[in-house]
C-alpha cells in the first residue's frame, strides 16, 4: 500500500518542552527584547553588533537543548507515512529528532547568510558571528518574506493527514498556509489551541503540550492503520 502524506505544521509549542523559550513565555528571551529591535532588517542596520549577540546567545542556547519526545515520535511517523514538517522554529530539534524532510520557513539559527550576496547560505553550527564576519544570521525577521513558500504550499495542497503543534497563528500568513489544505483530518495539539483559523473544516483538538498530545495522536493514527487494515 502506498504511504500517506502526512504534514506536521509547528510553532515555537513544540520545542517548549526542550526548554526553549516560546515568543510569548512570561520573562522568556523575547520578552527582554523588542522585536524591532532584533528581529527586523531596520534592527540589524541600526545596530549589527547587539542583533549578532542576541542571535548568537540564541544559538548557543538552543544547541543545548535535546529534542523531546514530540520530536522523537514526529521521526517515527516516517515508518508509515510520507512525513513532511513545515516548521516556524528556528531551531535544529526536529531534525535533532530524526526527522528528515524539514522545512524552515523562517530560517535556521545553525546556518547564517553572506551580508555581499545573501542568497549565499552557509551552515555555522553553534559559533557566534562577530563583526569581522560579514554575515547575518539565516533568520526571516519581521517585513522579509518566508523561505520555502511554495514549497510548503504544494505539501499542504498535497496532504492526506495534517498536524498542527504548538503554535498561536499570530503570524497572518500561517492561518491562510495551513488552510490550504484539502478536507482532510486534522490534528491541532496545543494546550490553549485557536479554534477558529480553520473555519468550517473539522478538526481534532487535542488540548495538551506537545509530548503527551503526540503520544495521544500516535495512538489514534495506530488504532486508525488497524481499521483501514481489517
Ligand atoms: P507563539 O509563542 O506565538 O505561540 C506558542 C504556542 O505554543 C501557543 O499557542 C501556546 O499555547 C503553545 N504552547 C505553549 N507550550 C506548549 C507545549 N508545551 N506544547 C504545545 N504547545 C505549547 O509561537 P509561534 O506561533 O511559533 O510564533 C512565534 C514566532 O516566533 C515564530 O515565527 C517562530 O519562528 C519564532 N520562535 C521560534 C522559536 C523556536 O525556534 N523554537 C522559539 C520562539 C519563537
Amino acid at each position: 500500500m502506498e504511504k500517506e502524506n502526512l504534514v506536521v505544521f509547528t510553532g515555537a509549542g513544540v520545542s517548549a518542552e526542550s526548554g526553549v523559550d516560546t515568543f510569548r513565555t512570561d520573562n522568556g528571551l523575547w520578552m527582554n527584547h523588542k522585536v524591532e529591535d532584533v528581529a527586523t532588517p531596520e534592527g540589524f542596520k541600526k545596530d549589527k553588533d547587539k542583533v549578532n549577540e542576541f542571535y548568537n546567545n540564541l544559538r548557543e542556547l538552543e544547541s543545548k537543548k535535546k529534542p523531546n519526545g514530540a520530536h522523537m515520535l514526529l521521526s517515527h511517523l516516517e515508518d508509515d507515512y510520507n512525513v513532511t514538517i513545515v516548521t516556524q522554529n528556528v531551531d535544529s530539534l526536529h531534525e535533532r529528532g530524526g526527522s528528515s524532510n524539514v522545512i524552515h520557513l523562517h530560517g535556521e539559527l545553525n546556518k547564517v547568510r553572506s551580508l555581499s550576496n545573501t542568497n549565499d547560505v552557509i551552515y555555522w553550527g553553534d559559533k557566534p558571528i562577530t563583526k569581522e564576519d560579514n554575515l547575518r544570521p539565516h533568520i526571516v525577521w519581521f517585513g522579509e518574506q518566508p523561505l520555502d513558500i511554495n514549497k510548503s504550499i504544494k505539501s499542504i495542497k498535497e496532504a492526506d493527514i495534517m498536524v498542527i503543534i504548538g503554535t498561536s497563528f499570530n503570524i497572518e500568513y500561517t492561518i491562510e498556509l495551513v488552510n490550504r489544505c484539502g478536507l482532510i483530518p486534522i490534528y491541532f495539539i496545543d494546550p490553549n489551541p485557536d479554534t477558529t483559523i480553520f473555519g468550517d473544516k473539522e478538526v481534532t483538538f487535542i488540548r495538551e503540550k506537545a509530548v503527551k498530545g503526540m503520544s495521544q495522536l500516535y495512538e489514534i493514527l495506530n488504532k486508525e492503520k488497524e481499521i483501514n487494515y481489517n
